[in-house]
C-alpha cells in the first residue's frame, strides 16, 4: 500500500517538473513518518526513499537508531534549544531556525563536534498566529546574523503554507517566498546560499514544485492520515 502511495506522489511530482520544466533531479522527495512506526518507514526506505523527516527529537533519535544508516534525516518541527545537542551532526538538515538564540545554540553544539551544521530559516510567509518562523521581513536580517555564526551554514528557506483546500490559494505565498529567497541570494552575504527551498506539503506540493520548491515534505501522502492517538 505504502509503495503505491509513494508511486502516486512520484508520478505527481514529474508531472509538476514536466508543468514547470524543471529537471526532477532538482526537486527532493521527504517522507515526513512523524507518528508512524519505524517499520513503515523501513517499507518506503526499500522502496528506495533515503530523506525522512520527523518533528520531534526524540521519535526521530529513535528512529535514527532503528533505521538504515544512510538515510538523510530532516528536522522539520519547531526546535527548543536544549535538544539540538541531539541532534547536530546527526540530521542532515535543519529545517526550522527561527531565531538567533536556536542558531547561537547550533553553532555552540557544531564547534563542540567540529562540524558545520547546515540549515534553513523559517519564514512564516501568511503571518499567522498559529506557526512558528520569521516574518518575511526578519528573515533578511536574520540570515545575516546567523551568517557570522561558522558552526552552521544557511543553505535556504523552508516555510509552512497556511492550511487549505484549494491548493491554488498558496500559490502566491510560494512566489513570495521564492522572490524572497532570490533578493536574500542577490546580496551574495557570505556563508549563505540559496538552494533550498522547502516548501510544499501533501495538500500543496504540485503546485509549490511549479513555484518552485526544491524540498517537498509529504507525510499523509505517502503514509495515511495520522492518528494521534497511538503511541509509536
Ligand atoms: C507534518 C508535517 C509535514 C507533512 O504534512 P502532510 O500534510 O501530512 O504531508 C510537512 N512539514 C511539516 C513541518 C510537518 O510538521
Amino acid at each position: 500500500m505504502l509503495e503505491e502511495n509513494l508511486l502516486q506522489v512520484e508520478q505527481k511530482i514529474q508531472a509538476a517538473c514536466e508543468r514547470s520544466g524543471r529537471d526532477r533531479q532538482e526537486v527532493t522527495l521527504i517522507a515526513v513518518g512523524k507518528t508512524k512506526p519505524a517499520s513503515m518507514l523501513n517499507e518506503v526506505y526499500q522502496c528506495g526513499v533515503r530523506d525522512f523527516g520527523e518533528n520531534k527529537v526524540q521519535e526521530m533519535c529513535r528512529k535514527m537508531e532503528e533505521l538504515p544508516k544512510d538515510i538523510r534525516w530532516h528536522m522539520i518541527g519547531h526546535l527548543q534549544r536544549n535538544k539540538v545537542k541531539y541532534i547536530v551532526g546527526s540530521a542532515a538538515l535543519i529545517h526550522s531556525v527561527d531565531s538567533f538564540r536556536l542558531a547561537e545554540e547550533i553553532n555552540i553544539c557544531a564547534k563542540k563536534k567540529k562540524i558545520v551544521m547546515p540549515i534553513l530559516v523559517e519564514v512564516n510567509i501568511a503571518q499567522e498566529e498559529s506557526k512558528f518562523g520569521v516574518t518575511k521581513e526578519d528573515a533578511v536580517e536574520l540570515v545575516r546574523q546567523i551568517a557570522q555564526l561558522d558552526g552552521l551554514s544557511v543553505r535556504g528557506l523552508m516555510t509552512i503554507a497556511p492550511y487549505v483546500v484549494d491548493s491554488e490559494q498558496n500559490r502566491p505565498y510560494f512566489r513570495k517566498i521564492k522572490d524572497l529567497s532570490i533578493d536574500i541570494d542577490a546580496q551574495k552575504i557570505h556563508n549563505v546560499s540559496m538552494d533550498i527551498l522547502s516548501m510544499g506539503m501533501t495538500g500543496d506540493y504540485e503546485v509549490a514544485i511549479e513555484e518552485g520548491a526544491t524540498m517537498v515534505r509529504v507525510g499523509t501522502g505517502i503514509f495515511g492520515q495520522r492518528d494521534y492517538q497511538t503511541k509509536v
